[in-house]
């Protein structure tokens, strides 16, 4: 009997920094393991050889944030049998989505000394916009233990088991103190996925949401909150306009906020 086929992998880059790309090239030693059952058959920032697709598993780093993104993401899923988004501006667009608040072209003639040969949309929006996504994964950049975990699942086709709590159980599991309520700094964590350990309350600092929104985040009580601790609603606006600005959760927090 002949060994089973190893399934492929592709790795894709949009718009985004790379981060998420490194947290599996960091992977190391688990990576040995994986290419037991999995191939990487197109990954440019490991190696520029690379094999023709189809690919079993597309992992897709990045926003939409051109014309030509738009084109490539359905070139993309047209070549991948499982599609999984990775990172913030993957699932929610990035911190690049801020420029969805406002004219892009504020932005590019501060930025560019010859905004003229910026050829961009106005929008930065997430892969699932264009295109059907099986998975999400969430973070800034993604944790790669739940990279682990959600390539095997899909290796193996069972669901993945990432958790959807918030940071808060993270904080309390460690036996962090709250910094919101010892010290009344604004955090974010009661409606951030859960995913980092909470590294910034174990420092003293609040979270600032860079896993983006929970399974059921409930912003309204945090803004309420934040008003207790004395925020004004253009500083929660703000908070809530983080990495993850433009998932609809938060979304939908900052512009109440600055509706009122
Ligand atoms: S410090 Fe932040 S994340 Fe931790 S328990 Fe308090 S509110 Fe939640
Ligand atoms: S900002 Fe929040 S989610 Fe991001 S690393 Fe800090 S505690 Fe974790």
């Amino acid at each position: 009997m002949g060994e089973a086929r190893r399934q492929t992998l592709a790795v894709w880059k949009f718009s985004s920094c790379d981060g998420c790309q490194l947290s599996l090239l960091d992977c190391e030693d688990e990576l040995l393991t994986l290419a037991e059952r999995l191939e990487v058959a197109y990954f440019l920032e490991a190696s520029s050889a690379t094999l023709e697709g189809p690919y079993d598993i597309s992992l897709v780093e990045g926003s939409i944030t051109t014309a030509h993104d738009a084109e490539r993401i359905r070139e993309v899923r047209r070549l991948s049998r499982v599609l999984i988004t990775i990172g913030a501006c993957a699932t929610a667009g990035g911190i690049q989505a801020l420029r969805n608040f406002a004219d892009v072209e504020d932005f590019t003639a501060i930025v560019y000394a010859s905004p003229d040969y910026i050829s961009t949309l106005g929008t930065s929006t997430p892969i699932s916009s264009h295109v059907p996504v099986d998975y999400e994964l969430n973070g800034c950049p993604i944790n790669k233990r739940q990279l682990l975990e959600v390539i095997a699942a899909h290796l193996i086709g069972r669901r993945p088991r990432v958790r959807a709590h918030s940071v808060c159980v993270d904080c309390k599991r460690r036996g962090t103190v709250c910094v919101m309520v010892a010290h009344g700094t604004p955090c974010l964590g009661p409606v951030t996925h859960a995913g980092c350990g909470a590294l910034c309350p174990a420092y003293d600092r609040g979270c600032y949401g860079c896993y983006g929104p929970m399974e059921s985040p409930n912003t309204t009580s945090l803004t309420s909150q934040f008003r207790i601790l004395g925020q004004s609603d253009q500083a929660i606006s703000r908070v809530f306009r983080g990495f993850s600005a433009w998932a609809w959760q938060f979304r939908k927090a900052s512009e109440e906020c600055e509706r009122t």
